[in-house]
């Protein structure tokens, strides 16, 4: 797929837009002024496989910490700041980029002091639009619709633009899918600003994960979107894993594809088992590498053809196949831990 082509901006070590690995991020749910905490979260983030974190900054205390989350923490750091230009301009000096909407910041003179810090230390910004805080005259104009998240968006950037600053990042963010996908691609043609994905508020693990799957693969197999983030009410690495694997799923990001088997009548293993150990010992694989685990030779030989590595069962046992060349026939007992084996050769062969 052709992605949208888009100008590069760095948040810290990590690029975003033109041809960058699209990347994920998260954000902190601990009171930022509570470093340690706050570190500990960052840390679970980046054990997951996060590349930028956000944290909220509400507060002088909150502002001031960021110089020590800054110091010790291994991923780049955003601060989310509303209406207030003073924790603007203190996250500025320290943070790797900030997200603020320009336009309720106060004024034009407020976000100028804002800007020259962030123009001094090479820094962006995200415009994060969000439907549920739409400007109150775009919202009468257009009611809760794409065409008013586009127009703010639009107005913020303007915003920026005049001040001679355009190291910016875009979000448009509703809580549903439909919404938000248009507004994206409204806003795609207008502007070649590096695009942040997500739906808003999504909720629970189980529907987040579906509304970002859902909005996301619309818009990146369009070639939209630079970098993600997976709202999940009260998850951390789970937003990571999730995002980690839309990108994989979609082939834009390297890593373990597992095809296997829903099972029928047919089944003759227990197998289920085996795929879930398999996906867990293979999840920090960063290795395009393709694993079949079949329960039955109905499709198992096909699928093995195109498989790095697969597994064909039979009556309490399973062929091992690579490259789609059986290398050994198994008791059912021993297919997991074999399997498992050849995997490390794989990995050992690509030095990881
Ligand atoms: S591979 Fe075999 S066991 Fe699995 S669903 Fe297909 S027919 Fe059934």
């Amino acid at each position: 797929m052709n992605r949208y082509p888009t100008r590069k901006i760095n948040i810290g070590n990590v690029e975003i837009g033109g041809d960058a690995p699209i990347s994920v991020q998260s954000m902190t749910f601990s009171k930022t002024k509570d470093i340690k905490e706050t570190l500990e979260q960052i840390n679970r983030l980046y054990f997951a496989g996060a590349d930028i974190v956000r944290v909220a900054v509400l507060d002088e205390e909150d502002a001031k910490a960021l110089k020590k989350i800054k110091e010790k923490s291994p991923l780049p750091i955003v601060a989310d700041i509303h209406f207030n230009y003073r924790l603007g301009i203190m996250a500025a000096e320290v943070v790797d980029a900030l997200r603020i909407n320009p336009g309720n910041i106060g004024g034009k003179e407020r976000v100028r002091e804002i800007v020259k810090v962030c123009k001094e230390r090479k820094i962006p910004i995200r415009i994060g639009v969000n439907l549920g805080s739409l400007e109150s005259h775009l919202e009468n104009k257009y009611g809760k619709t794409p065409k008013a998240m586009v127009e703010s968006a639009l107005w913020h950037i303007k915003f920026l633009e005049d001040l001679d600053f355009f190291d910016i990042k875009v979000s448009l963010k509703a809580s549903d899918v439909i919404r938000t996908v248009e507004a994206y691609r409204m806003l795609r043609p207008l502007v070649d600003y590096p695009f942040h994905l997500g739906v808003t508020e999504a909720g629970t693990k189980f529907h987040a994960t579906i509304k970002s799957a859902a909005a996301f693969g619309a818009l990146l197999l369009d070639g939209i979107g630079d970098t993600i983030r997976v709202s999940i009410t009260g998850e951390l690495e789970e937003e990571i894993k999730v995002g980690r694997a839309i990108l994989q799923d979609l082939g834009l990001r390297k890593g373990v594809n597992i095809i296997s088997c829903p099972t029928c009548g047919r089944i003759e293993v227990d197998l289920p088992p085996i795929v879930e150990a398999v996906e867990e010992a293979t999840k920090d694989i960063e290795i395009p590498l393709t694993l079949s685990i079949m329960g039955c030779v109905v499709n198992a030989i096909g699928e093995a053809k195109e498989a790095d590595l697969a597994i064909a069962c039979g009556r309490g046992h399973g062929l091992i196949l690579k490259k789609g060349e059986i290398i050994g026939k198994y008791k059912e007992d021993e297919l997991l831990p074999k399997f498992l084996e050849e995997i490390e050769k794989i990995k050992e062969q690509n030095g990881c």
